[in-house]
């Protein structure tokens, strides 16, 4: 199951994201994946605002893990710089997906280690500069009943392109 949607500037990315997370609970796990600069840090600005977190969210690319408070607690990861799963443990990963929502750059990479119902969210480059493609594929059955509550959220700040069952 999975919605598609595009973006024509940060800011429409950040109100897809901020509508999003207004959909997201406690426990919640989401793998940004796809192109290099496309807006994954972007897109967790934008959950960070949809969660009533102020002050800026900026790439944990060098300290791994950020924590955020706001109406739930944002854990934001990027395991772009790990270099095999082994390191994974210093994560602790287990511990932090207990509490809030957690938000994983290249989350792909670590596939094997992650709880299996989780939601990929992938974006890409498109043909003109500030266009992204962003696709949300649920990761199991707990997501894939919550795909058509996602779809409804972000057809309110933009255009759904489409929506499948695959
Ligand atoms: P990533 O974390 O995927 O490497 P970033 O979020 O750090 O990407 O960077 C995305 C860059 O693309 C930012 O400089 C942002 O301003 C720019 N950008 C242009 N158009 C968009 C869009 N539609 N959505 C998201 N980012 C965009
Ligand atoms: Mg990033």
């Amino acid at each position: 199951m999975s919605v598609v949607v595009r973006t024509n500037s940060p800011e429409s990315t950040r109100a897809v994201a901020a509508a999003v997370a207004a959909t997201f609970g406690d426990g919640d796990l989401v793998v940004l994946a796809g192109d290099l600069g496309a807006g994954k840090t972007c897109f967790t600005q934008g959950v960070a605002l949809g969660l009533g977190i102020d002050g800026r969210v900026t790439s944990p690319t060098f300290t791994l893990h950020n924590r955020y408070e706001g109406s739930l607690v944002l854990n934001h990861l990027d395991v772009y710089r790990l270099d095999d799963l082994e390191e994974t443990l210093d994560l602790d990963l287990p511990e932090l997906l207990e509490e809030g929502v957690t938000v994983i750059e290249w989350g792909e990479q670590i596939d094997p280690v992650l709880p299996a119902d989780h939601l990929v969210i992938r974006l890409l480059l498109a043909d003109a500069d500030n266009d992204r493609r962003i696709e949300f594929y649920a990761g199991g059955p707990r997501w894939t009943e919550r795909i058509p509550a996602i779809a409804t959220a972000i057809a309110a700040v933009a255009k759904v392109e489409g929506m499948s069952d695959g």
